[in-house]
């Protein structure tokens, strides 16, 4: 499970996350919606420590990151609960951020090896497993140029996966498939958190969150306006910043 206190975050002068406060349980798929420039990518990426909080706390499971020290306003992180953390989850990018030079079997093996050690024979084994599972273990040999967006996606869920993460976080997670790729990553996305993982998803398209999340979160101008079951977000908002999105958002 992931856990975030009251978390800020400014560029400059900028507040572009203002206390914002979000939990996702073992189990659970919750999505972050809202405008362009909200938020949304910074409050992923500080998930996913390429970027740090100014404010508040997070901590993934029993590993706190970072916390404000009493009476401070300022976050302390922690080197080696950062690196405890790294363990427990994985992201999947937009643009995939895969290794160009590096095969697809490779890009898989490469951080279960680097980041956690682990017996590279043990790592292969999954990663194969990994890719029959996404239907991609024919392209095991390949660089990712050699593959179409959507296989190369399914290597990115791969390599996340490989590291036995008990979060994955999906920066849009299906901007770029057709409709049927869509469908396989609802069914993945549901068998994950149906296996105890929690999935936190970031998206700009409101039928597949409102299908695949327990819980959305509106997130607008740095804080969360509006939280809930897809059903009380989408269907019967009562914040006038989400009736408007949604009602621009059709
Ligand atoms: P989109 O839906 O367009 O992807 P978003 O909700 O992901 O938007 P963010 O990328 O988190 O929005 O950006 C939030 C705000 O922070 C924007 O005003 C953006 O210009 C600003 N911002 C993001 N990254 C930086 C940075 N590295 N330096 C300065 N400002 C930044
Ligand atoms: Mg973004």
């Amino acid at each position: 499970a992931v856990y975030v206190k009251d978390a800020r975050k400014s560029f400059g002068d900028k507040e572009v996350l203002r206390d914002v406060s979000l939990q996702i349980g073992r189990g659970e798929v919750v999505s972050l919606i809202g405008p362009s420039g909200a938020g949304k990518s910074t409050m992923l990426r500080c998930l996913a420590l390429l970027d740090t909080f100014d404010s508040g706390e997070l901590a993934y499971g029993n590993v706190r990151v970072c916390a404000n020290e009493p009476g401070s306003e300022k976050t302390t992180y922690d080197k080696a609960a950062m690196r405890q953390a790294r363990m427990r989850f994985g992201i999947v990018f937009q643009n995939y951020n895969l290794f160009p030079h590096y095969t697809v079997l490779k890009n898989v093996m490469d951080a279960p090896i680097v980041v956690q050690r682990r017996d590279p024979k043990e790592v292969e084994e999954q990663a194969r497993t990994l890719l029959e599972q996404l239907d991609i273990a024919d392209h095991a040999d390949k660089v990712p140029d050699q593959l179409s967006g959507g296989q190369q996606q399914r290597v990115a869920i791969a390599r996340a996966l490989c590291m036995n993460p008990q979060v994955i976080f999906f920066d849009e997670a299906t901007s770029a498939l057709d409709p049927k790729l869509t469908q396989d990553m609802h069914r993945l996305i549901r068998r994950l958190a149906k296996d105890g993982m929690a999935v936190g998803i970031v998206t700009h398209e409101m039928g597949f969150a409102r299908e695949v999340s327990d819980r959305i979160a509106f997130l607008f101008d740095g804080q969360i306006v509006e939280e809930g079951t897809p059903e009380e977000v989408l269907v019967h908002p009562t914040d006038e910043r989400t009736k408007r999105f949604l009602a621009n958002a059709e």
